[in-house]
């Protein structure tokens, strides 16, 4: 169907964009009216071809390409050529001006967990995309309920990718025996059942596998080897009878930078005794207990006797694992994000029932005595270790955890890895290109280039300029189609 109305259609989109996900039943009825303004028409399938014209490609690998024109074919980029080209067939090409604007590859947010919090789920999905994030990695969760979750939510979604729950030890850290621990975790089982278990998550839906911090170090060398066995990446914390750079190497990515301070520590050896004693001793009583008591009697102890040449040596066996340091979370306390003078309106698009409880949490927050600073300092000061040593660092979240809004957290995040010492253009990379190479699509995702999914983010400005400039979203497009 030929189209001339793109323009005029977007510039709707974006009018209403504000109200979305206010209210169930406004943001079905708003979905309803652009799928009938723009539903059909939109989509670049169908033969239909599609060319962003006069547009800055912001590749995260090549950087800027000014004054492109972007071919994309049945939802897939087919060509990036400069504005004087000319294109074959052009009776059949829609035009779309993109003069003055950016395109980059949509967004990842590598770390999220669709059902911690009950009142935010369902919306989850269309915060996401309305932040132009449109691929997500879950990273804990009950399998059934989120292969369901992935299944019944409506188009258009962001890529879903899911882990199934946290692979723990005897003691499950998240049981559901708290709401500060919904049940995200299981029991894994031991050495002998991994491979069934790891088998059973694949069978349900799970595309990768995530394993957590009271795991034993048999079981988890069994559970790489299962994952492995079934071309399924791993995702994992830091087994606290393990350390850093055992685990670590067998995994494709680790999680929040959690532990690293142990194996960096002069005394990891002595520290790491006592910690493999007190999990031996602990025979009753809750795994969160235990984790939380560790974490907290080790952790300052082991920043403080932090010694660069045994840290280097730790980094160096972490050069094919994908670091997600989710800075935001471990600055949160500190840096208070939710002080941010666009979170109040960032805040007011969550459903009713958790902006209340949201709220109550930042007013606890606010009368709580300052946060010790030291581990969020700790974590930005890392960030450029791992820089210096060529750890490959991704973007993550974990969302909604610790306040943070899906979508609108990604963009914070951005930020703090600029923070942390990256470039704008590796900030960007780390929410595009690594994650693509976690899953092995790294040439079919993540990029500006032929043969890429066509998932894009129009920006008003520059974001290697400022990579702030990542929240001027004007439009995004999902597999083709323009869905914001
Ligand atoms: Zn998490």
């Amino acid at each position: 169907m030929p189209r001339q109305h793109t323009r005029t259609e977007l510039s709707l989109a974006h009018k209403y964009s504000g109200l979305m996900a206010h209210r169930p039943l406004k943001a079905v009825m708003l979905v309803l009216l652009i799928t009938l303004v723009f539903g059909a028409c939109s989509k670049s399938d169908e033969g239909n071809r599609l060319l962003i014209e006069n547009v800055n490609v912001v590749d995260p690998v090549s950087g800027l390409l000014e004054n492109q024109q972007v071919l994309i074919e049945n939802g897939v980029i087919t060509a990036v050529v400069g504005s004087e080209a000319a294109i074959a067939s052009e009776a059949k090409i829609e035009r779309f001006n993109a003069a003055e604007q950016y395109l980059v590859p949509g967004l990842w947010d590598m770390h999220v967990h669709f059902v911690y919090e009950p009142s935010l789920t369902d919306a989850m999905a269309d915060l996401f995309l309305d932040y132009g994030i449109t691929s997500v990695r879950d990273t804990g969760g009950d399998i059934e309920q989120l292969a369901q979750l992935r299944d019944r939510l409506p188009a258009p979604k962001p890529n879903i990718y899911l882990s199934g729950p946290l692979l723990d030890g005897r003691f499950v850290v998240y049981d559901g025996s708290d709401v500060t621990r919904p049940p995200l975790g299981t029991y894994a089982g031991n050495a002998s059942t991994a491979s069934e278990t790891v088998a059973a998550l694949q069978q349900a839906g799970a595309d990768f596998i995530k394993i957590y911090e009271l795991v034993q170090p048999a079981t988890y060398d069994a559970l790489v080897q299962a994952a492995r066995s079934r071309s399924m990446p791993i995702a994992s914390h830091v087994p606290l009878m393990m350390t850093a750079d055992t685990a670590g190497p067998n995994a494709d990515s680790m999680e929040h930078l959690r532990n690293l301070e142990l194996a960096c520590a002069a005394n990891w050896q002595e520290l790491l005794n006592t910690r493999q004693q007190r999990i031996r001793n602990f025979t009753e009583g809750l795994g969160y207990a235990l984790r939380a008591g560790l974490h907290q009697d080790q952790r300052l102890p082991a920043i403080a006797a932090y010694d660069e040449e045994r840290c280097n040596q730790v980094l160096d066996t972490l050069t094919n694992t994908i670091q997600v340091p989710t800075l935001r979370l471990n600055t949160g306390r500190h840096l208070r994000h939710f002080e941010r003078p666009d979170w109040p309106d960032a805040l007011a698009k969550l459903p009713e029932e958790t902006q209340r409880t949201w709220q109550a949490q930042v007013a606890l927050f606010s009368l709580a005595p300052a946060a010790d600073p030291t581990f969020a300092q700790w974590s930005l000061f890392l960030m450029q270790r791992l820089l210096q040593r060529g750890v490959p660092i991704g973007a993550g979240t974990d969302a909604p955890i610790g306040l943070a809004i899906p979508g609108y957290s990604l963009h914070t995040e951005l930020e703090l890895l600029v923070v942390g010492g990256m470039t704008a253009q590796q900030a960007l990379a780390a929410a595009t290109v690594t994650p693509a190479r976690f899953f092995n699509k790294e040439d079919s995702v993540g990029r500006i280039r032929p043969g890429m999914r066509a998932d894009l983010l129009l920006l008003a400005k520059n974001p290697l300029d400022d990579i702030k400039h990542t929240r001027g979203i004007k439009a995004v497009m999902l597999g083709g189609d323009w869905v914001r």
